[in-house]
């Protein structure tokens, strides 16, 4: 059983988030995360996908590869913005072939110099249209807790996640750092008449700037506690990490009390804070 609507069906998952390497020696950082956490036995795993296509292959080679090779499937995430139809039929039709059951469907940004992208999509549901008339894969989302950043409004963002979790098997969060936002996206989806399960996303952060840069990215709001604990290790790189698992296993501890459908972990291509997270909390392997 490789889809992951059937996998969520069965229980909780437990799922990792891997990035297409830039380099050969990053790309056997990646094969040594990947081996060191497939000991904790995953559902499954995913790997991103470059704005605008930018790791179309890299992404698609790996993909197909690591789900050869492990005992759990890979699901790519793919991004429509700034693509024609044929060459999403054409990626697609290689995923199936390669024996691919789940796709990541997004949107992904318009070029941050406000340039027309061209290609055929704007919206995560066109994507998710055309894949179903591609194939029978299990088809993922994003969801925002905090609203995603082009949203004008909480109810717009609520009324158009729900419409696409409608057309989709699960949604996948942006990170955040307050469980309450998750808590309270779910109850607003639910007044939506939406209850397909909305896996949250947690980051063990690495970096104090790279956190704070993507949190600004994301619209996701770091606590004034948070903030005060990043500037007191700010450019110690361990103590960033420690702080990093330490802040992850406490959310996700908070989350498995809300009973959540399941836990995607952002592995950024390491595996000792997953491994730490994972013994700190004496969770299942
Ligand atoms: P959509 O669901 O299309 O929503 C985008 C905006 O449009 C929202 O404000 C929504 O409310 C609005 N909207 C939707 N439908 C309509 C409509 N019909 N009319 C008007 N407005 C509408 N990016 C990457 O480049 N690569 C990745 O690998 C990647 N992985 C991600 C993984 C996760 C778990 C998450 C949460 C995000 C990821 N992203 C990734 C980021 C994502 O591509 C961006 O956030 C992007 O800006 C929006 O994508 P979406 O799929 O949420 O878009």
């Amino acid at each position: 059983m490789t889809r992951i609507a059937d996998l969520l069906a069965a229980g909780r998952t437990w799922s990792f988030e891997f990035f297409p390497p830039k380099t050969p020696e990053g790309v056997v950082a990646f094969d040594e995360a990947v081996s060191a956490l497939a000991e904790l036995k995953p559902s499954y795993a995913s790997v991103t996908y470059g704005a605008l296509g930018s790791t179309r292959d890299t992404t698609r080679d790996l993909v197909i590869r690591s789900n050869q090779e492990q005992a759990f499937p890979f699901m790519p995430h793919l991004t429509c913005v700034g693509h024609t139809r044929g060459e999403l039929i054409e990626l697609l039709e290689s995923y199936k072939a390669g024996g691919v059951e789940n796709i990541l469907a997004l949107a992904g940004d318009p070029p941050a110099d406000g340039s027309d992208p061209g290609g055929d999509f704007t919206y995560a549901t066109e994507l998710i249209e055309l894949i179903r008339s591609v194939g029978d894969f299990a088809v993922g989302v994003a969801a925002f807790p905090e609203i995603h950043p082009r949203s004008p409004d909480r109810e717009t963002d609520r009324r158009y996640l729900a419409e696409k979790l409608a057309l989709a098997d699960f949604g996948v969060t942006q990170f955040f750092f307050d469980a309450n936002d998750y808590r309270v996206m779910i109850e607003e989806l639910a007044d939506l008449g939406s209850e397909v399960p909305v896996i949250p996303g947690v980051m063990p952060f690495v970096s104090t700037p790279g956190t704070r840069r993507m949190a600004k990215m994301n619209g996701s709001v770091i606590p004034d506690a948070l903030e005060a604990r990043l500037d007191e290790v700010d450019g110690d790189a361990e103590a960033t990490r420690q702080l990093g698992v330490a802040v992850a296993a406490d959310l996700v501890s908070e989350l498995l009390d809300f009973g959540v459908p399941g836990i995607h972990l952002y592995a950024l291509n390491r595996a000792q804070s997953i491994q730490e997270i994972y013994a700190q909390l004496g969770l299942p392997h």
